[in-house]
């Protein structure tokens, strides 16, 4: 099976989300038009409440895989779903080729939205006992813990319960602060994770934005974000501007700090995207070059 985690070291990743309920799929397959072309290692596909939305995480994914060869991981959450409807989905992916999957709790409005899974690693478990390595899982993991855990410790063993299910690879929730994220990342590992940690960046494009992210994940917030948000909240452009400049700042860093790899948020925003990318490239490519040399 394909695994590119055997290929390139830092990986590059991309996460889009698909067209809500009956919406067409058409502007989805522009943005990923745009996508492919900066050579993404693979694209995440994320996967939200209800059956068409559902569909449609099946079928973009799908299409990332057969039409632009680019490997399709589609996200799976245990939110209103029986072993029935997984199973029904995991062997139409499997049909159309894609076997990479993100495999989630899903967030809760409430505890009885759940199914008949009752956390990511029960879901693991049933995909690697009736697909074996059919597909290779990868989980989330929270640099700032997931809100719900008491503590960095007790998600971080909740964590290693999933890395001990066969996860190939973790993607990071998204964070602003990378000494948060070295910090948490040297306690993973102290704990025995080993499974290589795709860094999560969303770049700010706007003032509203940033608070809606903060409340849904509880990201901490640098001082310099703050200033510029603040300074420049009025004017979204000027926010885009700076947010763009901070996350391409803070990849380069985190490639000084040897991340396994860059998952980008992308919210399909392709020109975001384009620009991030031309800051990073070549130093993106000066790492993957000097990871071969080593061997
Ligand atoms: C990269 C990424 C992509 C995402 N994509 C989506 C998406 O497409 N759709 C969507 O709805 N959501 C998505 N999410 C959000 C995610 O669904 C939520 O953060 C959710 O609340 C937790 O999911 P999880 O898989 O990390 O859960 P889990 O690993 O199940 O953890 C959830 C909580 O339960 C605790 N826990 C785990 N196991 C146990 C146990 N055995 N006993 C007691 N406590 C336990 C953990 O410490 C944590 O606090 C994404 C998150 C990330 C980081």
């Amino acid at each position: 099976m394909d695994n590119f985690f055997s290929k390139l070291a830092p990986s590059y990743t991309f996460e889009i989300f698909p067209p809500k309920g009956n919406k067409s799929t058409e502007g989805t397959y522009g943005v990923i038009d745009s996508l492919v072309s900066f050579n993404p290692d693979l694209i995440s596909v994320t996967y939200g409440a209800g059956g068409s939305s559902r569909d449609n995480t099946v079928e973009i994914a799908s299409g990332i895989q057969n039409r632009y060869h680019t490997c399709g991981v589609a996200h799976l959450t245990c939110v209103g779903t029986t072993r029935e409807d997984i199973r029904a989905i995991l062997d139409q992916l499997k049909a159309n080729g894609v076997r990479n999957i993100l495999a989630l709790r899903g967030d809760l409005k409430d505890k009885s939205d759940l199914g008949d899974f009752h956390y990511a690693s029960e879901l693991i478990k049933f995909i690697k006992d009736n697909y074996g390595d059919d597909f290779d899982v990868f989980a989330a993991c929270y640099p700032e813990k997931h809100p719900e855990a008491p503590s960095i410790e007790e998600d971080l063993r909740h964590l290693k319960e999933k890395c001990e299910l066969g996860v190939k690879g973790l993607i990071s929730q998204l964070f602003f602060d990378n000494d948060i994220f070295s910090r948490w990342r040297d306690k993973a590992r102290a704990m025995g994770i080993t499974q290589p940690i795709i860094a999560g960046v969303m770049p700010i494009t706007s003032a509203a934005q940033i608070e809606k992210v903060v409340e849904m994940c509880g990201a901490s917030v640098p001082e310099r974000v703050r200033r510029f948000v603040n300074a420049y909240g009025h004017h979204q452009g000027a926010v885009k501007e700076a947010g763009i400049a901070y996350a391409t700042e803070q990849i380069i860093d985190l490639l000084a700090r040897d991340v396994e790899g860059i998952h980008l948020y992308t919210m399909n925003q392709a020109d975001t995207v384009r620009r991030i990318d031309s800051g990073i490239r070549s130093v993106l490519y000066t790492k993957r070059y000097a990871v071969r040399a080593d061997g």
